[in-house]
């Protein structure tokens, strides 16, 4: 078969070792058959390949099955789809082939898994799309992703065999990618041996000088952690506890980060090492219960730092990740850091993504689940086809890591926040107060508005105005559930308020006319002002919205309302001509002969002077105003069709015609306001719609209304212009209804 008998003997001491591994994941003789199937077909496939290293190749596929299933907690599919992995890409075997042997479950994972090799290009788009192929399958199947990350970590492991230049782009792409995706995957060993391996390429000798060093205090070390250790284990024994408990040292790659960023020597970084305290939690009291025990029994002995608690157990990490971590000062006046945990989260911290998956279906209730929403994020983004790859990867590692920002108070105290978040959910973070009078933030001393999303390491103060209040508008842009709460409570006390004043206010008025508040006053108030109901109308007299000084104007005006004016078009030849008859509101007929039609270009109200316009092709009169442009231009054309008697306006029927009306002025604060007020409050009038633009400080809206007459239309824009401000109002000519 290609092999040697010294090939043989390691393929079979390694495929052996696999089988022992995958004695917990295998239920019954199919899914051993299955596995030996796979193991058949790789060793065909592969047979005569080696690795740089000289090794038959299939030794890789065998160990990443093994990273697979022990390191990831994956089960026998992903096993099958492991030893399968290279198999297309690097054989004559084809993905039918494949879906003939194994179904189409493992010839989807293994084409996933294929279509992710291949395209090692330098250039920077090109690497882009390949990350993308990567993510893509997570929105199929996120076993395919966690194998590529288990290829990846042997890769890393083997790395010693390939050429620099190989080196230098496989450590780019981990550190950038691999590593992120395996933390945001919750597999946090795998993600620190990763960067580890990463660093022991990149930078060599930083790496030795650290790995020393650790071996250098390891003898001290664990003695100051076994003496550390000694009361808690007996407090732990004392209360029947189940535990585990050890120290863990930092990864090299974690030191070394910590070094440059803070510029210290190793020696000066105080959180070299955790304890860690895993127990077997009891069916009752809640596992978060219990790990609050603890703590407290922990926190009787050594005193916490009380700005350094972490509790990931009411609120799970992005990842999945739960613990309760806690620092407390111990022996020699030194910080130590204790992480507490059940045996169910240490799995999940360990395993990740498979052990999530595994508790979740024994506890269906957790549905507001943080790593769901992040999947289901990324399948959104990814879904979403119009950035292009090198801005889409950008964003999506913006979200592998950055899960929650930390920011700082301008003392230096450190707020955890969202991602995404805004300096006004920090300004609700620090206080209430604040959160509610913030007008504007100094970000790192630098004036932003108050909307300004926030980065790590932001330094932030929130400027505030005894005026300010928070606003609807506010709600779109905080993220954390702190501000949403206490901007909506504001909101809703304030239209509490309003209204209660708003009634207060409106009942003194009614005395006034010695009118008492009922359902018959609040029928014809509440359209007159434009209100929607009554909770509207008070709350807006309340806010101060909607001024009462026309209030007796409203109510004699309401019951006016039926007596309007009625208006029908007639021509002026035969004065007897006036009966009354059915029109609507843009045609009108006389005695039948003839039917009027408003003509759209100029649209002419009722009052207006206006000229017909007989159509040849139809024979209605098209009804324009005198001073139409559209009517000269018919005029100096079809001068005949031009009706030569007057046309007039008689009184007929209630009708409200559509206008516009066009406005230009100085923009100033509650500009928009006053003219609403006018066309609601004053006049009485039905506005259709309203636009309102402003720019460079000029103010331009338009504003399509139902009016009774051109004199109702032309008292309306005198109001307008005695407004502040305002410097011209023209009736809009060419309305367009739809
Ligand atoms: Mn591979």
């Amino acid at each position: 078969m290609g092999y040697t008998s010294d090939d043989e003997k390691l393929l079979d001491e390694a495929y052996q070792d696999l089988l022992a591994s995958c004695k917990k994941i295998c239920k019954n003789d199919e899914d051993w058959n299955f596995i030996k199937r796979a193991y058949f077909l790789a060793k065909e496939a592969h047979q005569g390949i080696r690795r740089r290293s000289g090794e038959p190749y299939l030794l890789h596929p065998i160990a990443v099955a093994k990273i697979a299933v022990e390191e990831i907690g994956l089960g026998v599919k992903s096993v099958v789809a492991s030893l399968l992995h290279d198999v297309v890409e690097d054989t004559d075997y084809t993905v039918e082939d494949i879906e003939h042997i194994f179904g189409p479950k493992i010839a989807t994972m293994v084409d996933g898994l294929t279509k992710m090799s291949g395209v090692f290009n330098a250039d920077t788009s090109e690497q882009a799309e390949y990350f993308r192929k990567v993510l893509l399958t997570l929105s199929d199947d996120v076993r395919v992703i966690l194998i590529k990350i288990a290829d990846r970590l042997h890769n890393m492991r083997t790395l010693q065999f390939m050429p620099r230049n190989k080196q230098i782009k496989i450590t780019g792409e981990t550190i950038y990618l691999f590593a992120p995706l395996a933390y945001r995957l919750g597999l946090y060993p795998i993600k620190s041996e990763l960067e580890d391996l990463c660093m022991k390429y990149r930078f060599p000798e930083e790496y030795k000088q650290i790995k020393r060093k650790i071996e250098e205090t390891e003898v001290a070390r664990q003695e100051y952690i076994d003496r550390f250790c000694a009361p808690i284990i007996e407090t732990l024994d004392r209360n029947n506890i189940e535990y585990e408990i050890s120290g863990r040292i930092k990864s090299i790659y974690s030191i070394w980060t910590k070094m440059q960023r803070k510029q210290i020597p190793f020696e000066e970084i105080y959180d070299l090492f955790a304890v860690r305290i895993v127990f077997k939690a009891l069916p009752f009291p809640s596992e978060k219960t219990q790990c609050w025990q603890i703590y407290s029994s922990i926190t009787d002995i050594y005193a916490p730092k009380q700005d350094r608690l972490r509790d990931w157990i009411s609120m799970p990490k992005a990842n999945g990740y739960e613990a309760l971590h806690s620092t407390v000062m111990g022996l020699d006046g030194a910080w130590v850091e204790v992480q507490i945990r059940t045996q169910r989260m240490e799995e999940i911290a360990e395993r990740g993504f498979a052990a999530h998956w595994k508790y979740k279906k024994a506890t269906l209730s957790q549905s507001d689940d943080a790593f769901d929403n992040w999947l289901k994020h990324i399948r959104d983004a990814l879904s979403s086809p119009t950035e292009n790859a090198v801005e889409f990867l950008d964003n999506f590692k913006l979200s592998l890591y950055t899960s929650e920002i930390t920011v700082f108070t301008p003392k230096g105290e450190q707020r955890v926040l969202p991602f995404g978040a805004t300096a006004l959910d920090f300004a609700y973070d620090i206080h209430t107060k604040i959160g509610d009078k913030a007008i504007g933030a100094k970000i790192n001393h630098k004036i932003e508005p108050i909307t300004k999303q926030l980065k790590s390491g932001d330094q932030i103060e929130i400027i505030t105005a005894d005026t300010a209040k928070p606003k609807a508008e506010w709600l779109n842009l905080v993220t954390t559930t702190k501000a949403k709460q206490k901007i909506t409570a504001f909101l809703k006390r304030e239209q509490q308020n309003n209204v209660e004043n708003g009634i207060a206010i409106f009942e003194e008025q009614l005395a006034k006319y010695n009118i008492t508040l009922s359902g018959r006053v609040l029928r014809k108030v509440i359209p007159a002002y434009g209100c929607i109901n009554k909770d509207e109308f008070y709350s807006k007299i309340g806010a101060g919205i909607i001024s009462l000084d026309n209030l007796e104007k409203v109510l004699k005006s309401s019951s006016k309302s039926k007596i309007l004016k009625f208006w029908k078009l007639w021509r002026d030849t035969d004065e007897s001509n006036e009966q009354p008859s059915s029109a609507d509101h843009d045609t009108a007929s006389d005695d039948g002969s003839d039917e009027f039609v408003i003509a759209r270009c100029c649209n002419p109200l009722p009052g207006d002077s206006v000229v017909g316009f007989r159509d040849p092709a139809t024979g209605k009169i098209f009804v324009h105003k005198a001073t139409c442009d559209e009517l000269n231009r018919l005029a100096s054309q079809f001068g005949k069709h031009i009706i030569k008697e007057k046309i007039k306006w008689s009184q007929h029927k209630a009708v409200s015609y559509l206008s516009g009306i066009e406005l230009r002025g100085i923009d100033r604060m509650g500009l928009l306001l006053e003219i609403i007020q006018i066309v609601s409050g004053d006049f009485n009038i039905n506005m259709r719609e309203i636009h309102f633009g402003s720019h460079d400080g000029i103010f331009e809206g338009q504003i399509s209304l139902y009016v009774q007459d051109a004199e109702a239309l032309s008292s309306l824009m005198d109001k307008f212009r005695q407004i502040k401000g305002i410097d011209s109002v023209k009736r809009i000519m060419e309305e367009h209804r739809d």
